[in-house]
């Protein structure tokens, strides 16, 4: 351990799907670490790349950012209780980081960037953490390492933040009773507060047997403090914490994927012209080509999404910018990019041919038969070809995205269309941990 007395502890790949979650052992971490140490910072929950195939579910990592004299006697302590909690026998690989420094150094923040857009090999990660003089400890193949440092090394252009409610033990599997009508007012009293519900579906409540409760997400910490206090519900949760998050921010998104590798599971965006006309395919899904000077890449948008009254209207030649990830290629399907997200930039005429109307008598002419000319009924003017009309265009540009119910955690929803979170400043005196 280094003079500093600053910190940083990332931890990744707790859970299961059997059991546990990350954000929950952050949650105990805090518990333990309160009556000893400075917070230096809200707790991080970083969505790092969310088309990795081994993620349990959105590949979430954690941070936090503390200030002790006496980090060497804590550090047992915090591996004991990861280990102890951690849902190792179900196949987690925890990865805990240890970072003795205020400031990140740009190599963690580069490999953190990594781990947002790409798929990055384990293999190297113990290797990366001792060449740069990080501490680390992990158990099973090391995979959380990878997130763990990433979390650490995240730097945040704009920021959401998530108050999580956490269960007892003894309701861990139950069913999660919150009324739908109360979500909706909490949602109308706090207008900072995004994706709670859409239509008649309550989003706030996972539904596997994690311990959390339920999650609400927005723009400022009290906020989100006053509506978890109006949630109604008779279950009696075990407490709650407020983690600052790059949730909400599609930030994974700020990419340009590589296109001459256009390599599978990687994140970002490419710019191209339609090719092909989107055609629907069976079970709903749409799937059209774009175009560039140098590639042309096939996009599927699924059903879910209910982009395709969006993308049905399309034309050759429009000019978009697309979102996702690049889904492997199968023995039955070439690499696709999954659609996440739809701007479109440029949109072309559409003209189409059309009978001419008559000067005189203003009255659509009637055709003579094929290459026969064209002849007003009324007056007998006659004209020999067709004409060229413009036809109004039914979207117009702008940003589209999926409903709500296929967000991914990192999706940026429409509310927060244009908004940057620039408020960094934490506030230690709000109560952003608590045990009931
Ligand atoms: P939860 O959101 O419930 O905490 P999860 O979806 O985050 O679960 P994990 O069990 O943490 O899933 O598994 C994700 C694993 O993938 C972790 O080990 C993490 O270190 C690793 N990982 C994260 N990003 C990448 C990446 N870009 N490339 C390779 N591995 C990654």
């Amino acid at each position: 351990m280094k003079n500093s007395n600053t910190v940083h502890i990332g931890i990744d790949d707790t859970d299961s799907k059997y059991g546990m979650c990350t954000t929950y052992l952050a949650y105990e971490l805090v518990r333990l670490l309160r009556k000893e140490v400075d917070f230096l910072d809200y707790p991080k929950l970083i969505r790092l790349n969310p088309n990795i195939p081994w993620k349990t579910r959105g590949n979430g990592s954690i941070s936090i950012k503390i200030k002790t004299t006496n980090f060497g006697r804590l550090k047992t302590r915090i591996i004991n209780l990861v280990m102890g909690l951690a849902d190792i026998e179900n196949g987690a690989n925890p990865g805990l980081v240890f970072y003795y420094n205020d400031v990140i150094p740009n190599r963690l923040i580069n490999f953190s960037q990594s781990a947002l857009f790409k798929l990055i090999s384990r293999n190297k990660i113990k290797q990366f953490l001792e060449s740069n003089d990080v501490d680390y400890f992990s158990s099973g193949n090391s995979q959380g390492l990878i997130g763990a440092t990433s979390a650490i090394g995240y730097q945040f252009n704009d920021h959401t933040f998530e108050l999580i409610t956490y269960r007892k033990k003894s309701k861990i599997g139950g069913v999660r009773k919150i009324s739908l009508d109360n979500v909706k007012l909490i949602q109308k009293k706090y207008a900072t507060i995004f994706n709670s519900y859409y239509k008649n579906r309550i989003l706030i409540t996972p539904h596997g047997p994690d311990p959390v409760f339920y999650g609400i997400r927005g723009e400022d910490v009290k906020s989100l403090i006053c509506a978890s206090k109006l949630i109604q519900t008779n279950e009696h949760p075990k407490g709650y914490m407020v983690f600052k998050s790059n949730q909400g921010t599609s930030s994974h998104l700020d990419n340009q994927i590589d296109t001459s590798k256009f390599e599978p599971y990687a994140s970002g965006t490419i710019t191209g012209h339609i090719s092909t006309i989107p055609i629907v395919n069976k079970g709903g899904h749409v799937t059209f080509f774009i175009t560039n000077n140098s590639y042309t890449v096939k996009c599927i948008s699924y059903r879910q999404t209910r982009l395709m009254n969006i993308l049905m209207h399309l034309l050759v030649g429009d000019l978009v910018s697309v979102g996702g990830g690049i889904r492997k290629a199968s023995k039955k399907h070439e690499r696709v990019l999954n659609l996440e997200l739809l701007k479109i930039l440029k949109l072309v005429k559409h003209v189409k041919l059309a009978n001419p109307k008559c000067k005189i008598c203003n009255k659509n002419m009637k055709s003579e038969g094929h290459d026969q000319g064209f002849e007003c009924r009324k007056c007998k003017t006659k004209q020999t070809h067709k004409i060229i009309i413009n036809v109004q265009r039914s979207i117009k540009c702008g940003t589209y995205i999926p409903i709500p119910n296929a967000h991914r955690h990192l999706t940026r929803p429409l509310q927060r269309l244009g908004v940057i979170n620039k408020n960094i400043y934490f506030d230690n005196t709000i109560p952003w941990f608590h045990t009931f």
